[in-house]
């Protein structure tokens, strides 16, 4: 059977650059000379991809229940409509026991085809094509039902799974051969067979989580094989014409993890079995290296799948951190891979493909790889969104139609709410104008981008910026406004963002103590020892930027691999090998006046990297201090009932911010019709997830 899909596959010629004519022609029409590798359809023999672009799977929170299948249609159909090359839904369980958590998304009855058929529909009306994943939770799963091949709980997950039995096993095979015949009676163009992340067939596949004896475990071809019988039982299943992509992993990141040479093996075996594409999988959730976060460098794990590609015949995807065409048509020009998967930002910009492709790659809304509304948001069980597109996963909910009563809007403030507000109201036909103070564009996203691992930030502020000239947004820079001056406007939207608080210790006003505004924005080069009052997001970023000796690892990916001990070879077990943390710039404290560990509040899936970044740079932690004083000496602090002091050159002041509103109080005073969105609102907990979602809600309200 694979040989058979094999030799009527014309797109094996085209991945090797000889097109035949027919493609050739459709490449033409749909392609952009920048871009000539991303646009080049990818023929699989009984079906063709438009493009090489691959939208990777991610869990949005709309696929555990029936009802809210209409919202996860409108959300595909946009990423089909914007030209994506082929759709990943997020993961379905096989069955019960496979379920991420109870009563999660399951396709295992042949009730649950019918409202799968909205999707694939929906997709289908804009020409795309869409895969269903099927994923089986293992030892992940949150519940108490899970199941491993083997009793070992995993150390992110309090449930202990039960050990398959060999019939178990067998039962288990049948079920992902079922969910898939399921998948294509609901119109799916193929399915995805998860087998990376470190979920149960990952599981099998790793002498870390397979203890078996039986013919499921031992050696690298026994662990492989639920996963070879599950690729070929799925295939026998549902025919040659069925796209069967294997997510495969490449690389674990885990101790106990497949070396490469195993990994061959697997990816061997996984073709010969069915497969019609291998996709890239990269690191367990288990693992202590960051393998999509901003601090990641783009494209940094591409050349796994290049190492793989003389391996086998059939076309690979790479994937993670892969955010801008230019770095999907480097890695598809190096020859590294035939496709590139994109989950987050197709999220934060559903017409990346169609922007990429008609030369409009500078209006893209990039995703800077946060994390806040997309995994933070299914980490704690919340819909899906996105930071800079707060209509993700809110298709049926959030629209920018077109006002019938076009109104002038003076928006004061250009930081994230306000760029956020104006654009959406000019896009919606209002006459707006944005006034900043400052020279630029940005508010204190200028500050973060300056932050060593958050550069992808000024992505935003160039989307803004193209944004504002595309929807006509007249933009007022250095210009400080006044309730007086906004008289002759329909509405005056305030977002003025915030002013960092003072904090009221003895000795503030010594020249030691300074605000972060002072160090971010370099009127001040602290000395070689510097204590941080304030352990929150500015804090954490503060003391990242203080130990930085010059650019950050973030644009160089082999300092970055050194820094976090990845095998820049990708040959060692799990692909790791001893981190080697470059040293500090600085000696830096980092306090805060709760008691328990700095940095619980940040976010859930990024938090532990700024905390172990931190920590290989040897800065020192505490909470439940007591600020006593500043003097020449330094800070003194109590902390555990002891006194000490903290012989520092600077004291950096990150403690929160405060609203900036006068300007609304003088504006309501006047009874001039105003709103108040982001900082200027409610500063504390503010980030710009809130900001840019309260701007867009109201533009879309006016
Ligand atoms: P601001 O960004 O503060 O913008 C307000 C604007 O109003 C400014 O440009 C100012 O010049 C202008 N203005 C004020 N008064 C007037 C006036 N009278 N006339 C004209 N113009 C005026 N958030 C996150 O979500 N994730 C992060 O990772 C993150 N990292 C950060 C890192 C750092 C170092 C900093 C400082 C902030 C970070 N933030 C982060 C916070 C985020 O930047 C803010 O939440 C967001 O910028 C708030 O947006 P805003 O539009 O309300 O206000
Ligand atoms: P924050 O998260 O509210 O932290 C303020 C810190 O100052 C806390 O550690 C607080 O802890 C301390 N503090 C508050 N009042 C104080 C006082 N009077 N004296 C001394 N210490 C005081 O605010 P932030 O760090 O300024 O960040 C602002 C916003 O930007 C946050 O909402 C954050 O979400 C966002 N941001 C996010 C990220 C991110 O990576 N997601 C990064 C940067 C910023 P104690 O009260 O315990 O001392
Ligand atoms: Fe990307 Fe952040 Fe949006 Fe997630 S929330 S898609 S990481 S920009």
């Amino acid at each position: 059977l694979p040989g058979m899909i094999m030799r009527h596959r014309p797109g094996a010629a085209t991945r090797q650059g000889h097109a035949h004519d027919r493609t050739h022609e459709y490449a033409c029409a749909m392609t952009n000379p920048s871009y000539p590798h991303l646009f080049q359809p990818l023929d699989l023999g009984f079906t063709r991809l438009r493009n090489r672009v691959l939208m990777g799977s991610m869990h949005t929170g709309l696929e555990d229940r029936a009802a809210d299948f209409p919202k996860l249609a409108a959300y595909f159909a946009e990423r089909a409509a914007g030209g994506t090359g082929l759709i990943v839904t997020g993961g379905f369980a096989p069955n019960l026991v496979g379920w991420l958590k109870p009563f999660a998304s399951r396709m295992s009855m042949p009730w649950h085809v019918a409202r799968h058929r909205q999707v694939t529909s929906a997709v289908h009306a804009h020409d795309g094509k869409i895969c269903m994943q099927l994923l089986h939770a293992g030892r992940y799963a949150y519940h108490p039902l899970s199941v491993a091949p083997s009793k070992l709980k995993a150390p992110i997950n309090p449930f202990t799974p039960r050990a398959l039995s060999a019939r178990g096993i067998e039962r288990h095979i049948r079920d992902f051969a079922t969910a898939a015949s399921l998948a294509r009676e609901a119109g799916y163009d193929g399915v995805e067979v998860m087998g990376s992340e470190g979920y149960l067939l990952n599981e099998f596949t790793a002498a870390r989580t397979n203890r078996r004896t039986d013919a499921w475990g031992g050696d690298a071809a026994k662990r492989m094989r639920f996963a070879v019988e599950i690729v070929r039982q799925v295939r026998e299943a549902c025919g040659p014409d069925f796209i069967l992509v294997y997510r495969l992993s490449m690389l674990d990141l885990v101790e106990g993890g497949n070396g490469w040479d195993d990994i061959v093996a697997q990816a061997k075996a996984v073709e010969a079995a069915g497969a019609t594409i291998i996709n890239t999988g990269i690191g367990w959730h288990e693992a202590r290296v960051p393998t999509i976060a901003t601090s990641v460098p783009r494209a940094a794990f591409a050349g796994v799948t290049a190492k793989l590609k003389p391996h086998v015949g059939v076309p690979l995807v790479a994937t993670n951190r892969i955010n801008m065409p230019d770095v999907a048509e480097a890695i598809l020009a190096s020859g590294g891979a035939d496709m590139v998967s994109m989950a987050r930002p197709l999220l934060a910009d559903p017409e990346w493909v169609n922007k990429s492709r008609t030369g409009r790659s500078n209006a893209i809304n990039t995703c800077i790889a946060c994390n806040q509304a997309c995994l933070d948001h299914v980490f704690e069980q919340k819909k899906a969104s996105c930071l800079v597109n707060p209509r993700a996963c809110a298709e049926t909910e959030l629209n920018y139609t077109k006002t019938a009563l076009p109104k002038s809007i003076a928006v004061i403030g250009a930081g994230p709410a306000g760029l956020a507000c104006a654009t959406v109201a000019s896009e919606r036909g209002h006459r707006v104008t944005v006034f900043d103070a400052a020279d630029r564009i940005g508010g204190q996203f200028n500050l973060a981008k300056t932050i060593p691992g958050k550069e992808e930030f000024h992505e935003t502020l160039r989307y803004f910026g193209q944004r504002i000239e595309d929807t006509g947004v007249t933009l007022r820079l250095s210009t400080r406004v006044d309730a007086d001056g906004l008289a002759g406007f329909d509405e005056v939207v305030v977002a003025t963002g915030v002013t960092p608080r003072s904090v009221d210790i003895e000795g503030h006003d010594h020249p030691k103590v300074v605000s972060y505004l002072d160090v971010l924005e370099r009127r001040v080069i602290p000395g070689a020892k510097v204590a941080i009052i304030g352990a929150g997001g500015i804090g954490f970023d503060v003391a990242e930027f203080l130990v930085e000796t010059g650019p950050s690892a973030t644009t160089d990916p082999a300092r970055w691999m050194a820094e976090w001990g990845v095998d820049a070879n990708f040959e060692t077990a799990g692909g790791l090998v001893t981190a080697h943390p470059e040293p500090p710039a600085r000696k830096v404290w980092l306090l805060q006046r709760s008691a328990g560990k700095p940095g619980a509040r940040l976010g859930k899936t990024t938090g532990w990297i700024h905390r172990a970044t931190l920590k290989a740079k040897g800065v020192k932690m505490l909470g439940g201090v007591e600020y006593l004083g500043v003097d020449d000496a330094g800070l003194h602090v109590r902390v555990d009932g002891s006194e000490q002091t903290l012989p520092v050159d600077h004291v950096v002041i990150c403690a929160g911010q405060e609203s900036k509103r006068g300007l609304f109080d003088a504006l309501q005073a006047k009874g001039q019709r105003s709103h108040l969105i982001g900082g200027a609102n409610v500063a504390a907990e503010l980030d710009a997830k809130r900001a840019i979602a309260e701007g867009s809600k109201l533009a879309a309200s006016l």
